[in-house]
């Protein structure tokens, strides 16, 4: 774990109000020694990375540090197209205040703050009571897999304990000494279980930018592959991933086999399309798009990516 290294990164050297928020972030790899009957594909491994971080801030910053986080996460899921996601607000149980550490004052303050923050982004989160950890509230993050079996993604927590464990300080206007806030946040959990929730999320359909192969160009017959292999060129010069299927099958049996490897488009070209430099498109999940213009088709990718990659 991350976590206390972090908290002696924070300690190494005395720190003021004004230094805060502390951001320190790192690509963790950790390792458990599973049962091998607990193993299971990449959701359970004996080796992951974390993408733990850890926010030390001052009470009052613990809305604004949450609405950063919470733009983080929604950035992943909206590149990665996450449509369906659920959030929930851990808090505590009104009834057992005694069951965890740190004062009245500062949970009504994180757990407000939470519970804004949500309100400020449009997030329409559930809040569970009695659902926070002993040592602070959090905000997790779900979603559906293509079984609609629910994962855990994201999460963000906020944590009194290991400040009082480190006896983290910093000084305030008024030179006294306070104990930060710490915050634990994660959008991605491990990398190797979020690939796992990614792939069965989109049962393999990755979004555009991110499919290994974004185009397949189908010759009709072996007479137009090499109008096949210009275009592929073309693509290359692009830095559009694509490939040329010049299998001697038919034309049918080509297109089923790409929607199968979930490639996002495919190009069919035969005599009509070579002669007037043309593809006829077709979109995974979406079928027949009609004939386009080379250029343009190539255009029009381009710029999908970029809408993507490049909206936030
Ligand atoms: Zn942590």
């Amino acid at each position: 774990m991350n976590c206390p290294h972090h908290c002696e990164v924070y300690a190494w050297k005395p720190r003021s109000y004004k230094d805060l928020p502390l951001r320190i972030a790192e690509f963790g790899t950790v390792y458990r020694y599973e049962q091998s009957g607990e193993l299971h594909g990449l959701t359970r491994v004996r080796s992951f990375t974390q993408d733990d971080a850890h926010i030390f801030c001052r009470p009052d910053q613990v809305k604004d540090e949450f609405i950063s986080v919470m733009e983080i996460i929604q950035i992943i899921f909206g590149a990665l197209d996450f449509k369906t996601y659920e959030a929930q607000i851990s808090l505590r149980d009104p009834n057992h205040r005694e069951k965890y550490i740190g004062s009245d004052e500062v949970w009504e303050e994180a757990e407000n703050a939470i519970v804004e923050a949500c309100k400020e982004k449009g997030l329409n989160a559930k809040v569970a009571y009695g659902e926070a950890a002993f040592y602070g509230p959090k905000l997790d993050f779900m979603v559906k897999d293509a079984l609609g079996r629910r994962w855990q993604l994201g999460t963000i927590q906020v944590d009194y304990n290991l400040p009082e464990r480190f006896k983290l300080e910093y000084t305030g206007e008024d030179n006294q000494k306070y104990r930060p806030v710490m915050i634990h946040r994660a959008p991605f959990g491990s990398l190797e279980r979020f690939c796992a929730v990614l792939i069965e999320h989109t049962a393999g359909h990755f979004p555009l930018w991110l499919a290994p192969d974004q185009v397949a160009i189908l010759p009709i017959s072996e007479k137009f592959n090499d109008y096949a292999q210009k275009l592929r060129a073309y693509f290359d010069e692009q830095d559009v991933r694509a490939i040329v299927d010049d299998r001697n099958e038919k034309i049918g049996r080509k297109i089923r086999d790409n929607e199968m490897k979930r490639i996002p488009y495919m190009l069919v070209v035969g005599e009509k399309e070579a002669a007037d430099g043309t593809v006829a498109v077709r979109k995974q999940g979406a079928g027949d798009q009609g004939t386009m213009k080379f250029e343009d088709f190539a255009k029009k990718i381009n710029e999908e990516v970029r809408n993507m990659t490049n909206k936030y």
